[in-house]
């Protein structure tokens, strides 16, 4: 199965600095950023900086170095917006959408960190 990558997509644009984004973490090989929309008090998307389309993709062809990276960073970022889910917090979303059926904007591999209010069940239908 081939995956193709689409280099003129936002987050590209993002990580080549040709639009701004607001920066939480970064590292050698991951990028944390506020999202444009968030849908709760504290949102992030945690993207590699390699041309990953989608969640499985990441998976399959990073890197150990990458894949490595990239879950510490996320882990970072849950401490760094007060959301680890610990005896002292009050926990978080993280969720990645990939393709038609799971309704992905952006063609390069993100995480959704999520906290701040009660987010509600996992999945909601929709019509
Ligand atoms: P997806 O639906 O692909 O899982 O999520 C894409 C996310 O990217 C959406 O939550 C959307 O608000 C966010 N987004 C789209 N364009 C931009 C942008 O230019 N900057 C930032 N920071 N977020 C964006």
């Amino acid at each position: 199965m081939a995956y193709v990558y689409d280099d003129q997509n936002i987050f590209a644009k993002i990580l080549r600095a040709e639009i701004p984004n607001t920066t939480v973490y970064e590292t050698e090989h991951t990028l944390a950023f506020r999202d444009i929309a968030p849908k709760a008090p504290d949102h992030v998307l945690v993207i590699p900086k390699g041309p990953y389309v989608t969640f499985d993709h990441f998976c399959q062809a990073a890197s150990d170095e990458e894949l490595t990276d990239f879950f510490r960073a996320s882990g970072e970022v849950c401490k760094m917006i007060g959301a680890a889910a610990d005896d002292t917090a009050l926990g978080f979303r993280a969720i990645t959408n990939a393709g038609q059926h799971g309704v992905q904007e952006v063609p390069h591999f993100h995480l959704h960190i999520l906290s701040g209010r009660p987010l509600g069940r996992m999945v909601e239908a929709t019509d």
